[in-house]
């Protein structure tokens, strides 16, 4: 980015997670995504902008693969001046979450430029528009079967439902989410309804909604929602319900949360006419009975209408849902019977460190690397390239457990001409529509036992939580 240009005052901070801190431009619709670093490491310019590079790769080369061409953007690496991030990070950090501040923004002169997903990146004719956001951070959608497992619980409740008592017991958040990311997931649309109301109810950070690229909705990590639900149902009614909103109309709060949540069911949905190359590659690991339900879930399967019994369930394959879904299905052993696997290469590499590369551990994230991907067998021949190939397709599938899911909406006028598959209609309304992935950072290998005693620690204290309750 050109040097003179760059002015700390037009940019604002936008939010951020564990691994990087976002700031978005006032006018273009663009992000600037920084990484963030603990004080004591010192990462080196080289180093970082190493780091920026193998991850817009693995979006562009990989997760473009499993997701589609439409959905994953992966932006491009800019060198920023020094002097304008030092007082850009002046600035943002008063804005931060102290629960955030552990880390610091990396300000060594590398960052990742996005399109702003907040708004829509498609229409920017249509910028005066009003624009709402709604970012879905769904977690993992499916129970694990792999015969390593050892807790017979992780067959029966699913990861998010038992690290709700965790979270909750640490005084990370103060209520237990009755969202089930497998309602979510299930295709069902009176689940899926049930699991977005719940994810409206009791955000965390798993949904935000912003109006006009801010954020207005949702836990800004430990701060309360910015608004009620009540209050939600205000700032979405004449964008919802445009002929009554503005004069106040009929609909009361609760029917506009109900329309919002049919079109976000609808979007989910939606069968997208982009082919990710690997749907085809990739055979459908069926979701056999009960790996799709979990006994955690408040949803009441009495609650189904009978109507909606007859109802197909299951994704439509071509939706953001179901191609989401195949990639977290790459964890096929489960961390438990992942980690052998993980010492098997890491003794391997004790002797000979130099085949670290060959292992393509760290990159390059090409060709080579998605080949790899697609092997799916399952026959352990005890070899450290089973094990290689084992852990690369864990990575991915991490990543897509905790990737976001961004639906931007704005409405349409009736004459005017948009191409029907971005045109999504409610019963008072129709609205402009585009579905983009964000988050797709590769898992580091180096996570692994990390992950192993998180989910043993994760079990156990639902285990233990449980029985207290009894
Ligand atoms: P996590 O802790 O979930 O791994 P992270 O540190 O990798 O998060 P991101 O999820 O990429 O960070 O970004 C943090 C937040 O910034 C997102 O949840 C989203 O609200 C916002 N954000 C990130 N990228 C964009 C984008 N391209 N457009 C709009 N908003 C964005
Ligand atoms: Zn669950
Ligand atoms: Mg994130
Ligand atoms: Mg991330």
């Amino acid at each position: 980015m050109e040097s003179e240009k760059m002015d700390e005052n037009e940019w604002s901070y936008h939010g951020e997670g564990n691994k990087s801190l976002v700031v978005s431009h006032a006018q273009s619709c663009v992000v600037l995504r920084f990484l963030k670093f603990l004080p004591n490491i010192n990462k080196s310019t080289e180093e970082v902008y190493q780091h920026l590079h193998n991850i817009l790769d693995f979006g562009k080369h990989i997760m473009k693969q499993f997701l589609g061409e439409n959905y994953v953007h992966h932006g491009e690496v800019v060198k920023l001046p020094l002097d304008f991030l030092k007082r850009l990070c002046l600035k943002v950090q008063s804005e931060r979450p102290e629960s955030r501040c552990e880390k610091e923004m990396d300000v060594s002169g590398y960052a990742m430029c996005l399109p702003n997903l907040t708004r829509l990146q498609t229409f920017p004719f249509l910028e005066c528009r009003p624009i709402f956001c709604i970012e879905i951070k769904p977690k993992c959608g499916f129970i694990p079967s792999s015969a390593h497992i050892t807790k017979e619980i992780k067959k029966k409740i699913c990861r998010f439902c038992m690290h709700q008592h965790l979270k909750v017991a640490k005084g990370k958040w103060k209520r237990i989410s009755k969202y089930c990311p497998l309602d979510l997931f299930s295709g069902n649309k009176q689940r899926m309804h049930f699991a977005l109301m719940n994810l409206l109810q009791e955000s965390q950070n798993n949904l935000k909604i912003f109006k006009n690229g801010e954020l207005i909705y949702g836990c800004r990590d430990d701060q309360e929602h910015f608004l009620d639900i009540n209050e939600l149902a205000h700032h979405l009614k004449p964008f919802l319900f445009p002929a009554s909103g503005l004069i106040s109309g009929p609909q009361c709060p609760k029917t506009v949360v109900k329309e919002l949540i049919h079109i976000l069911t609808t979007v989910l949905l939606n069968n997208s006419t982009d082919t990710a190359r690997a749907a085809n590659i990739m055979p459908f690991i069926p979701l056999s009975q009960g790996r799709n339900y979990c006994e955690a879930s408040h949803f009441c399967p009495d609650l189904l209408n009978s109507k909606h019994v007859t109802e197909a369930t299951g994704l439509p394959k071509g939706c953001i849902l179901y191609k989401t879904l195949q990639a977290q299905m790459l964890d096929m052993l489960d961390i438990e019977g992942l980690y052998p696997l993980y010492k098997r290469v890491e003794k391997y590499l004790e002797e000979f460190p130099e085949e670290r590369g060959t292992l393509l551990l760290d990159g390059p994230y090409d060709e080579t690397f998605f080949e790899k991907l697609k092997d799916l067998s399952l026959e352990d021949d005890g070899s450290i390239s089973y094990a290689a190939t084992k852990i690369q397709q864990y990575r991915v599938a991490m990543t897509a457990k905790d990737c976001s899911i961004m639906i931007a909406l704005s409405p349409t006028v009736q004459e005017e001409c948009l191409d029907p598959r971005s045109v999504i209609r409610s019963s008072k309304s129709s609205f402009i529509h585009s579905v983009s992935i964000l988050d797709l950072d590769l898992k580091p290998y180096e996570n692994i036992p990390h992950q192993y005693k998180r989910d043993s620690k994760i079990v156990n204290h639902y285990l233990k939580s449980i029985k207290a309750q009894e």
